[in-house]
């Protein structure tokens, strides 16, 4: 066992508004444990649409990697939901500092008593929940608090490289993960966008050599390009598998094993 289906695949602004692509979250099951991450606009409507559907009340916790929109929209219900609509008191929420204090958080206080527990993001502090390890990875995006995480399960070690412009120092963090999952939001380098484009995301899969790498999380320029196609080109290029989520799309413990 050990999966992961990526229920929504949109990035950035555009392609969210428009809803190009879904915009729901990440649901992962390690060591039978199920973890939701980033659930965005859409994640309790989409839960419930796939197929098989994924209950809320299995999930053991949420990971919320930082506060904007595209990634924390549906956080409230998706705790509730966790909850039973807040008849038990269940589930852990982890995230950032900034998504539950400071002048904007995005975690209303009302739901927070329905969580069994509420742990703040501190990179270099490993965190379990259920059979999961979870280790924070501080990343780089603006004025946000954000964390990319790496999990460890029975199944292995996976990476989740989420919204961050490029650093030296990101995929040495990744080492050793045999799924290595990158938000892709743009094709081309912009030196004014903290988000990481292709190029930048294939250094980071050569350096890192998963199993299988698996970019998400897009923007126009990358829905124009095909992301499939690019996917393609640059398996051939690194000579590791790279391919490009689809909303709906599962990968299993046997592809990265
Ligand atoms: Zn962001």
């Amino acid at each position: 066992m050990g999966w992961v289906k990526f229920l929504g695949t949109a990035g950035a602004r555009f392609v969210v508004a428009r809803q190009l692509r879904f915009s729901a979250g990440t649901w992962i099951e390690l060591s039978g444990t199920q973890l939701l991450l980033d659930p965005g606009p859409g994640t309790l409507l989409r839960c419930r649409k796939v197929r098989p559907p994924l209950e809320p009340l299995e999930l053991s916790g949420i990971l919320l990697t930082h506060k904007h929109l595209d990634h924390s929209t549906d956080v409230n219900i998706m705790i509730e939901a966790m909850a039973d609509g807040g008849l038990k008191r269940r589930g852990v929420l982890l995230a950032p500092q900034d998504a539950l204090e400071g002048e904007d958080p995005v975690v209303l206080r009302y739901v927070r008593p329905f969580l069994e527990r509420i742990e703040v993001f501190q990179d270099g502090r490993t965190y379990t929940v259920g059979g999961v390890r979870i280790s924070p990875v501080r990343h780089e995006h603006g004025q946000v608090e954000t964390f990319g995480v790496i999990l460890e399960g029975a199944e292995g070690r996976l990476g989740f490289v989420v919204d961050t412009k490029f650093f030296p120092k990101l995929p040495e963090r990744y080492t050793g993960v045999q799924l290595l999952v990158i938000n892709t939001v743009l094709r081309e380098w912009n030196p004014d966008i903290d988000h990481l484009s292709l190029p930048e995301a294939l250094e980071i899969v050569k350096a890192v050599k998963p199993k299988l790498a698996v970019l998400t999380h897009f923007g126009m320029t990358m829905l124009r390009g095909k992301p499939w196609e690019l996917a393609r080109e640059a398996s051939e290029k690194l000579g590791i598998p790279v391919v490009a989520a689809d909303d709906g799309m599962t990968v299993e413990a046997k592809d990265w094993a």
